[in-house]
């Protein structure tokens, strides 16, 4: 069987046809997993009897035409959403043992319609990093280069898609960590719009920018999956009813009255690769053949995006993060006292870059200087907000490079914290202001992937997929 080939929507046709079992389809990738994962770390853990159970179910539903287009499909999840009675780490040693007692709930909507979850994808520790090298449980590599990262925080996703071991997972985005990944290895991520996927269920990193997402090899797949995990749930108190599915629905466009805006602060930010930014002008100009207006656009704030995020997701990580103490949660130090213990279990079972923003966070939510950081980038946020809001009255949907350069060498940047933040350039402003943002494959620089990003205003998802499966097919 052709595992490279094959989508969501094709294993659908099979399985519905008759020409191939849940089972099968199931064992083919745990076959994958099994002679891949020990090179490339994509998976923590491999749910495989469980697999096959849940294929089996699928089977009698397709069997008795009760299914739908997720159900009997092998999907990754990455490991700091909660499955049931399944360990959840959060790519951290602190939580090894952690056992979830329930299920997110967008795993209760695959569940729903009997998907088939692999198992759980590696991730930088508590989701915090840009490359996948923050997990506890070693560095997740690129399948186009395995001296390369995979990207992250979603890098096990990433790259459980790209090595063909999955057909679909999930992932979660606070800063670009579904988009980053997706674009280093080829593959499509969406960070949906803030408030239209339940956060319930994923272990926290800066509340008010996480989302979980879709990833997968196709546009068409990322909106089967986002169909099925997004929508109001009573059990995250940030997620809107009039979410996407009730607003305007995007069912045909017309590229001609498409009027796409070109940032002039992401084409012209220093560190963006020549080759790179010249990958994604094609993909422009190609729109621009098709019909599409292409104006440039200002989003002047831009240049403050990455100080603000910096602060405001240290400050929400430290907040989260305060509950690993070593007493209610995971794993405990030897300590002679309390306050021994939580200075013992943090500096043993957390990294180097979680402590270092547990540090920041703490620091800049402290008296004193609260106003100075904290209060600062809220108020820098609005203003960033406002700009995607101005910038939306004029254009429908705004085109930048995904990251401002292609998956790098392993150990490039784990000695500068600041090179790290700096690969977040273009993907924060949207967990930032709340919008949208698809990320997918626009070619190719010495056989590694370069990402196009897509960002769309608020619940405009529908939008981000027409376009964006305008520009697979026909391109
Ligand atoms: N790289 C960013 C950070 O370290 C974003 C991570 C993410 O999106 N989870 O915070």
């Amino acid at each position: 069987m052709n595992l490279k080939d094959l989508t969501i929507e094709k294993a659908n046709e099979l399985l519905t046809n008759g020409k191939i079992s849940s089972v099968e389809l199931t064992s083919h990738y745990l076959k994958e997993i099994d002679s891949k994962n020990k090179e490339l770390n994509a998976f923590l853990s491999v749910h495989a009897e469980k697999a096959l159970v849940s294929a089996k179910e699928a089977d009698t539903k397709i069997k008795n035409d009760q299914a739908s287009y997720l159900t009997g499909i092998p999907l990754a999840v990455k490991d700091n959403i909660l499955v049931k009675d399944e360990i959840c780490t959060a790519g951290s040693k602190i939580l090894e043992n952690y056992k979830a007692s329930y299920n997110a709930t967008v795993i209760e909507r695959l569940n729903r319609e009997n998907v088939v979850v692999l198992g759980k994808t590696n991730l930088d520790e508590f989701a915090i990093g840009s490359s996948t090298e923050n997990s506890a449980f070693g560095v997740t590599k690129n399948p186009h280069d395995v001296s390369r990262v995979a990207g992250g925080t979603s890098g096990g996703s990433a790259a459980a898609l790209a090595a063909d071991m999955c057909l679909g997972a999930l992932g979660t985005d606070t800063g670009g960590s579904i988009r980053q990944p997706s674009g280093f290895c080829g593959v499509v991520g969406l960070k949906p719009t803030y408030g239209s996927v339940s956060r319930f269920g994923a272990i926290a990193s800066g509340s008010s920018l996480d989302q979980i997402g879709p990833m997968a090899k196709t546009v068409k797949d990322v909106a089967l999956i986002y169909e099925t995990i997004s929508g109001h749930d009573p059990l995250d108190s940030t997620t809107v009813p009039n979410n996407s599915k009730l607003l305007d629905r995007v069912e045909e466009i017309n590229i001609a009255d498409l009027k796409i805006g070109i940032p002039k602060e992401y084409f012209e930010a220093k560190g963006l690769n020549s080759e790179v930014k010249e990958t994604v002008m094609k993909a422009v100009k190609w729109f621009e053949s098709q019909g599409a207006t292409i104006k440039e656009i200002s989003l002047p704030n831009t240049e403050y995006s990455l100080a603000a995020y910096y602060i405001i997701q240290p400050a929400e990580c430290s907040a989260n993060l305060a509950r690993y103490d070593g007493i209610r949660y995971g794993m405990r130090a030897e300590a002679k006292d309390l306050i021994d213990t939580y200075f013992k279990t943090k500096g043993q079972f957390l990294g180097a870059e979680t402590q270092r923003r547990i540090m920041i966070g703490t620091y800049t939510l402290s008296s004193g200087y609260y106003d100075a950081y904290y209060s600062q980038a809220q108020k820098v946020r609005t203003l960033i907000k406002k700009d995607f809001m101005e910038v939306f009255e004029d254009v429908d949907v705004i085109f930048t490079p995904t990251s401002p350069t292609t998956a790098f060498k392993i150990g490039e940047k784990t000695a500068d914290p600041l090179e790290m933040y700096a690969a977040d350039i273009f993907t924060v402003t949207a967990n930032l202001a709340g919008v949208c943002g698809l990320s997918l494959n626009c070619g190719k620089i010495n056989n590694l992937p370069v990402g196009l990003q897509i960002l769309g205003p608020w619940f405009a998802e529908s939008l981000l997929f027409k376009v964006g499966e305008f520009y697979e097919q026909l391109r």
